[in-house]
Order: structure tokens, then C-alpha cells, then sequence
């Protein structure tokens, strides 16, 4: 951390600042100008350390922080690669990890047609969400339990693991009970309890990322978690708000090599809630791929005119089944497969 002290701070300014850093534990090299006085502040945990701290005191200038904030999420503290087991499937790898299924989970019959038909294509994991966030309470929120049971079932009949999103505590112990794997979503990426007690499920966790949060604020989220030594944790790039009102989000795609370098955690990517559409998901899923995601989470649904939600941005299993074939080269080119 970099303090630098205004033009003209007093020795005695310059006295208060090394003496908190040293109350701190922290080392201080000094760096007297002729004009202005810079400390320079050495610790391993000074990136936890609020700037406000020597910000508010007299004579100083600015704080500049050059440890990142985010602690267990970085490359810093874990150099190599996390890779991460969801009942039997490696999110990390050499392989992008293709987790695909309808948005909610609405009938036994519409959840096994989506999940035989993902399987058949190649997914690995099966996605499905029993209780969803919804922006208006009036629309449906999802088949709670009655829907678990079913992604129970599935997993059953078609062998392969289940995700389903989680979107309070309460409910942490249920969900984590039926699913292989636990989703928090956007709009819980800082809710803090839930991330707190979805790390002590010990439970993988696919982390989205808040759709107003920047990458820094993202990987504290992530910190939520591994604090409590869940380091089963992967991040999903969805799409941020920003001006563009063309598409429902905009897919943030540099988050993925800013994430690679920053981070050892494993990044997935969902095309289809940054598309909205379902014709804009190829693209966005290909681009994702070549950027290197380690996976990508894709809405389909056997019928989706017939859907109770998304079904504007979920593919139809002969849409998805054709991507499948269409990723496979772009996969290759990076050095990965499908
Ligand atoms: C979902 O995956 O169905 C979902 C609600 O996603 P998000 O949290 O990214 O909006
Ligand atoms: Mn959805």
C-alpha cells in the first residue's frame, strides 16, 4: 500500500502515518522528496487493509493499494489452477464442462425430455432451477421441493449430476440434500449469510456474477465461500448491466482472461441470460469457449414457446444439439475438448 502525503506535510504528519503502520505490523519504507514525502507500507495482509485507515489521516493525499483486496480467490495465494469435482464431472480441466437443461424445472415429463436430450448432445451436468428469483412476485417462483424431487429423479434415471440454484438460507440444507452441485445467483452474489452458509454446505458452489459487480467484488463474493473451506468454488460470467439496451445483458467476455490471470478458480460462462434471445446464444457460447471458459451453462428446453420462463433465450434440444457439434472446433483450437 502506497500513502503519499500532500505537498509540504509536516514531519510530524509523516511520524502519525509510520507510527499507525508499525502499531499495524506493518513495515514502512520511507521516501522523503523535496516536495513530497511517499510511505510505502509492506505486509502480507495489506490488501485487507481499508485504505481509509491512513486515507483520514492529516497531510495525507491519496492511499494506493497494490495488493489485490480479494485474498483466498487469487493467483497470490494459490498459484496452480483449482479444479473443481461436481459428482464426478471436473470443472477446471482440459475439458469445458457443458451444464445445460431448462431454465425452471416444471413437470417430471418437460425435465426428463430436456435432460435425455442435453445428455444425448454431450452435457455432462444437468441444470434446472426449483426455486427461482424472480423480478416480479406474481410470476412463477419456481416448483420448490416438488422440483427437487424431480432433478432427484433425473439424476437417477439419466446418471449424470444436477444443479439447481439456491436463493436463501433456510433452504441451504434442503437443496443441498437433492443437488450435486449449488447455484448462487446473480442477484445473491452479495448476500453475504447465503454465501457464508452455502460454503459450510461443502457443497460445490457455481458463484454468478452480480450483473452490477466488477471483477473485484466478484472474487471477495468467492472469498465468502472459501473462508469457510469450501474450495469447491466456480465462477460464472453472465452478463452486466451496462448502457447497451440491444441485448438483455452485455457478456462481459475480457472477465474471463482478467479472471485466468487474477484468480485460480475455475470460470463458466451462461450465454443465454446475457443474450435473452435465443438466437444470439451460438455466438455468445463460441466467443466464450475461444476466450478459454472451462465451461458454459446453456438454457434448453424441450419445448420453449411452452416455457413458464426464458423460453425467449432457451434453445430447443435440435438448436442445442447443433451447437454441441459447432463448439467442438472452437474448443480444439484452444487446446480443450468438448
Ligand atoms: C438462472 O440461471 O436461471 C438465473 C436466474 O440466472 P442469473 O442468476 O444469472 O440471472
Ligand atoms: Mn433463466
Amino acid at each position: 500500500m502506497i500513502v503519499e502525503m500532500k505537498t509540504g506535510a509536516s514531519k510530524p504528519q509523516v511520524d502519525v502515518v509510520v507510527e499507525k503502520a508499525k502499531s499495524m505490523n506493518l513495515g514502512v519504507q520511507l521516501n522523503l522528496g523535496t516536495d513530497k514525502t511517499v510511505v510505502a507500507l509492506l505486509g502480507s495482509n495489506t490488501g485487507q487493509i481499508p485504505t481509509e485507515v491512513f486515507a483520514v489521516l492529516p497531510g495525507v493525499e491519496s492511499v494506493t493499494r497494490i495488493m489485490k483486496p480479494y485474498k483466498l480467490a487469487s493467483r497470490e495465494v494459490k498459484a496452480r489452477d483449482s479444479r473443481v469435482d461436481c459428482g464426478g464431472v471436473e470443472i477446471g480441466g482440459k475439458q469445458v464442462v457443458i451444464i445445460a437443461g431448462p431454465c425452471a424445472v416444471e413437470s417430471e415429463d418437460q425435465l426428463m425430455q430436456a435432460g435425455r436430450a442435453v445428455k444425448k448432445a454431450g452435457a455432462s451436468i444437468l441444470r434446472g432451477g426449483a426455486f427461482k428469483p424472480r423480478t416480479s412476485p406474481f410470476s412463477f417462483q419456481g416448483m420448490q421441493e416438488a422440483g427437487l424431487e424431480l432433478l432427484a429423479k433425473a439424476k437417477e434415471k439419466l446418471g449424470i449430476p444436477v444443479v439447481t440454484e439456491v436463493v436463501n438460507v433456510q433452504d441451504i440444507e434442503l437443496v443441498s440434500r437433492y443437488a450435486d452441485m449449488l447455484q448462487i445467483g446473480s442477484r445473491n452474489m452479495q448476500n453475504y449469510p447465503l454465501l457464508t452458509e452455502a460454503g459450510k454446505s461443502g457443497r460445490p458452489v457455481v458463484l454468478k456474477r452480480g450483473f452490477s459487480c466488477t471483477i473485484t467484488e466478484w472474487l471477495l463474493a468467492a472469498d465468502y465461500l472459501l473462508a469457510e473451506r469450501n474450495n469447491k468454488v466456480i465462477l460464472c460470467e453472465r452478463g452486466i448491466r451496462t448502457f447497451e439496451d440491444s441485448i438483455r445483458f452485455s457478456l462481459d467476455i475480457s472477465s474471463i482472461p482478467v479472471i485466468k490471470k487474477s484468480s485460480h478458480l475455475p470460470v463458466i460462462v451462461d450465454p443465454s441470460h446475457a443474450a435473452g434471445h435465443y438466437s444470439l446464444v451460438p455466438a455468445i457460447a463460441k466467443a466464450a469457449v475461444a476466450a478459454g471458459a472451462d465451461g458454459l451453462l446453456i438454457e434448453v428446453h424441450p419445448n420453449p414457446k411452452e416455457a413458464l420462463v426464458d423460453g425467449l433465450q432457451s434453445l430447443s434440444p435440435s438448436d442445442f444439439a447443433r451447437l454441441m457439434k459447432e463448439l467442438k472446433p472452437v474448443a480444439e483450437s484452444v487446446g480443450r475438448y468438448i
